[in-house]
């Protein structure tokens, strides 16, 4: 790509889009993928796991091409790139995943009772759904789809990707590099917008991993049903912090700049509503409004901190909401308004912000930093609380222990102290939410679920039929008696049904001997 159609995407006018795929060049990439997943399979775990570190030292050796594609997709700086996507720590992220999937994946020995199952011994596996589609949103278009491919593979699976409309170029190149260092045609591209989402969960796909809107979710989750294949939804955000007077102010003010600002905003788990105690109020927002100043937008200087926002609608819906605040009486204290140039939009502090502005109640996702002054952390917490939403949340305080008490009764799938989203690059965490954030659980063994299914193989091998098969007679009604006695603490009982369970053993065989008597 040129460097005007660099410059005129920032400028909102055009971005490169892919050429859709056709509905049957889709269910080709999934027949693709179905095919080679076996082979896949049957190359074992360790093999499967060299081959994910192979890529991840791949992708580092070739960071240039895939940061230049995300400069492009997102307009961010390199440098942001290369640490926001999770780049620079992909050999890390790849070890870690690999020890989550060793753990998902090992077989499970059941312990039985000798005396009550005899000869029995019972694995619980984990078997490979066969062909995963994972379609992701633009926000990062690496990163979105590193944290469900390794696992997926891991387990033996084969991928379709689908990439975001608004950001297709970085998935084509994730594919292009799977293509070649994985079996050919295992992870395989569905290129397009809804109707290449909906396409790929037609094509026969045996679950899906999708990451977006709650409004696409509902839809995903609908379609999912219908052929009921599981599904894990990782949806929007609402982030609340909750800053107490004893915290360590200089840092809570770089933490919540940070996680509120990173990626302009544009993160599931950014900071969106921040509850600081009126005692210190005063000093918070000062602080964090000149901190929003001091940071350079791209937009307004050459060398900047925030890149902008990915594509024109986002910026309507973060402009809309921060008009509305406005109206409704909040104080602007930095920011509030686009860049000189493109799409980029100063980081924005709104001081006396209320619970029903949109700014507090629905996903801005952009740089935007509403503050509500609370009496105290028992009011920050019902309002954290009174939410749609529940992915992270976060206290910040010198009292770790108050903290983490109150970090607990806040209603998310992730509970920080003095941070917020970091484990978001941690592959060992399960990264899940509560409410319309969705019940979907990326990363961690706690994933699994979505990328195996359990089978569970009994062999027996006891000499003797069990004592309740046929025939139903009044000694088996005496052992079911027994049964219950024993578990009521009777030891006689006890004593009983071993004497009924042999006599239960030598009648069913005589029983089955008896029929096979000739006539
Ligand atoms: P989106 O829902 O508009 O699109 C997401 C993906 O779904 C895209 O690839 C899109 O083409 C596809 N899609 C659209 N309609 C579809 C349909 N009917 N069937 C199948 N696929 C369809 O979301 P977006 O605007 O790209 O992303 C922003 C959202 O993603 C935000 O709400 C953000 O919070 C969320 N997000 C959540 C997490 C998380 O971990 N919880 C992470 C990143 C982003």
């Amino acid at each position: 790509m040129t460097r005007t159609d660099l410059a005129s995407i920032r400028d909102g006018s055009s971005y490169p889009s892919a050429r859709p795929s056709s509905r049957e060049e889709i269910a080709r990439s999934v027949a693709r993928a179905r095919s080679a997943q076996p082979g896949w399979s049957a190359l074992g775990f360790d093999w499967r796991s060299q081959m994910c570190r192979r890529f991840a030292h791949h992708v580092l050796e070739r960071r240039a091409e895939v940061i230049d594609l995300l400069v492009q997709e997102t307009g961010r700086s390199p440098t942001e790139c290369l640490m926001a996507d999770g780049i620079a720590v992909i050999v890390d992220y790849a070890k870690a995943a690999i020890r989550a999937a060793r753990r998902a994946l090992a077989p499970e020995r059941v312990r039985l009772s000798p005396i009550d199952w005899p000869g029995k011994k019972i694995v619980v596996e984990a078997v490979p759904r066969g062909v995963v589609g994972i379609i992701a949103p633009w926000n990062y278009p690496f990163g979105n789809f590193i944290k469900s491919l390794f696992p997926a593979l891991l387990a033996g699976n084969g991928v379709v990707l689908k990439p975001s409309e608004y950001a297709p170029r970085t998935g084509a190149w994730i594919h292009e590099q799977c293509a070649d260092l994985f079996p050919e045609g295992l992870v395989g591209l569905a290129e397009g917008g809804a109707e290449a989402g909906e396409a790929l969960i037609d094509a026969g796909v045996d679950a899906i991993v999708f990451t977006g809107s709650v409004r696409t979710g509902r839809k995903v989750a609908a379609r999912a049903g219908e052929r009921l294949i599981p599904c894990s939804l990782e949806l929007g955000g609402k982030d609340a912090a909750i800053v107490l007077a004893d915290c360590d102010l200089e840092r809570t003010v770089a933490g919540i700049a940070q996680w509120g600002f990173h990626n302009a905003g544009q993160n599931c788990a950014a900071i969106e509503r921040v509850y600081v105690e009126d005692r210190i109020a005063d000093m918070f927002v000062s602080g964090i409004g000149r901190l929003a100043g001091r940071l350079r937008v791209a937009g307004d200087a050459e060398a900047f901190d925030m890149g902008p926002i990915q594509n024109e609608a986002q910026l309507a819906i973060v402009e809309a909401h921060v008009e509305d605040a406005r109206a409704r009486g909040a104080i602007v204290v930095a920011g509030g308004e686009r860049t000189h140039r493109g799409l980029g939009y100063r980081p924005t502090v709104l001081d006396r912000c209320t619970q029903e502005m949109r700014i507090v109640r629905e996903e801005t996702f952009g740089p935007v930093l509403p503050v509500i002054r609370v009496q105290d952390a028992e009011a920050a917490i019902t309002l954290a609380n009174d939410s749609t939403y529940g992915l992270n949340g976060s206290v910040w305080t010198r009292d770790l222990a108050r903290g983490e008490a109150i970090a607990r009764r806040l209603d998310v799938g992730v509970a920080l102290v003095n941070n917020h989203a970091i484990t978001g690059a941690l592959a060992e965490v399960p990264w899940t939410g509560v409410k319309d954030t969705g019940p979907g659980v990326a990363a961690s063994r706690h994933s699994y679920p979505t990328f195996v299914r359990r089978r569970s193989v009994l062999t027996d091998r006891a000499k003797q039929p069990d004592p309740f098969w046929y025939p139903a007679d009044d000694d088996l009604a005496r052992f079911g008696q027994a049964v219950v006695e024993r578990a009521l603490g009777s030891t006689r009982a006890f004593v009983r049904l071993a004497g009924l369970a042999t006599a239960r053993m030598r009648t069913v065989r005589a029983f089955a001997k008896e029929a096979l008597k000739p006539d």
